[in-house]
């Protein structure tokens, strides 16, 4: 018995010891490492699981791992250093972004939404907070301060949204498409980038019907305007520039992302 290890608290799916410090609790025990590791299930979750359902998703968990050698990729696409890859034959996917190995395997059927969200503050926060949408006649979206829906696509609204993603390109100066923003940044209006983050937050979010994972949230890590506040003009522009070019690298990304997920919604 290692001096990290603690037989007195035995894991509780598999009676090996666990570790003295930092061990996973569930179901108001301790797991191994080992068992630790395995589990792949949002925190919510695992908080009030049963034992018995605890002892499922391990057997899950063997499945899924069995079925990574099956899988089949006819499309990898890479974003923030992770991938989202695709078996078009067998309809399923998975995201690296997961951790570990043994990424959690979702079937097409199982993903209910997709989402990219942005956030901002100042002034451009306070115009967008102001509007409201409305498609076909009913009120879709009511802005939370300051956020928006860049692309959204559920079981139900795909083929409204791609309209909605048209309306934000006409609305909100195209910041989907950046010609439309690099004018809005460039001109005289120096509201949105004035700052080191025109744009606060920008997160993905995928939505399941699974027995383990609703929703998961990928952060994108936002880009900085270099010397927003120098005093040299030119120094100032250079800086909004390349702004600029890494945003419009990162949508790039990010249209891929959404394009692949409203491919498996449509062949659900
Ligand atoms: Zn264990």
């Amino acid at each position: 018995m290692g001096l990290f290890s603690n037989k007195k608290n035995p894991c509780i799916l598999c009676g090996e010891a666990t570790p003295r410090i930092f061990a996973r609790e569930a179901c108001g025990g301790k797991l191994c490492s080992d068992c630790g590791k395995k589990i792949s299930m949002q925190e919510d979750i695992l908080a009030g699981i049963s034992l018995e359902d605890l002892r499922q998703h391990m057997k899950y968990r063997d499945e899924n791992q069995k079925l990574h050698e099956t899988f089949n990729d006819t499309r990898t696409i890479s974003f923030e250093g992770e991938k989202l890859v695709i078996d078009d034959k067998q309809k399923l996917f998975y995201l690296t972004s997961f951790a570990g190995k043994n990424d959690p395997i979702f079937r097409f059927d199982e993903l209910t939404g997709f989402a990219y969200i942005e956030s901002m503050e100042g002034k451009l926060e306070q115009f967008i907070a102001s509007k409201k949408l409305f498609l076909k006649g009913e009120e879709r979206i009511v802005h939370e301060r300051g956020v928006r829906v860049v692309y959204e696509y559920t079981k139900d609204y795909k083929e409204k949204n791609d309209s909605l993603l048209e309306l934000y390109k006409e609305e909100y100066h195209g910041v989907a498409y950046s010609k439309n923003l690099l004018n809005h940044v460039l001109g005289l209006d120096d509201a949105m980038m004035s700052r080191e983050k025109p744009v606060k937050q920008m997160y993905l979010v995928f939505e399941f019907n699974n027995p383990y994972w609703n929703t998961y949230r990928k952060d994108v890590l936002e880009p900085v305007v270099r010397n927003y506040n120098d005093e040299d003009k030119a120094k100032r522009d250079a800086g909004r520039r390349e702004y600029i070019r890494i945003y419009e690298n990162k949508l790039k990304d990010i249209d891929k992302i959404a394009n692949a997920m409203k491919s498996i919604f449509d062949a659900q």
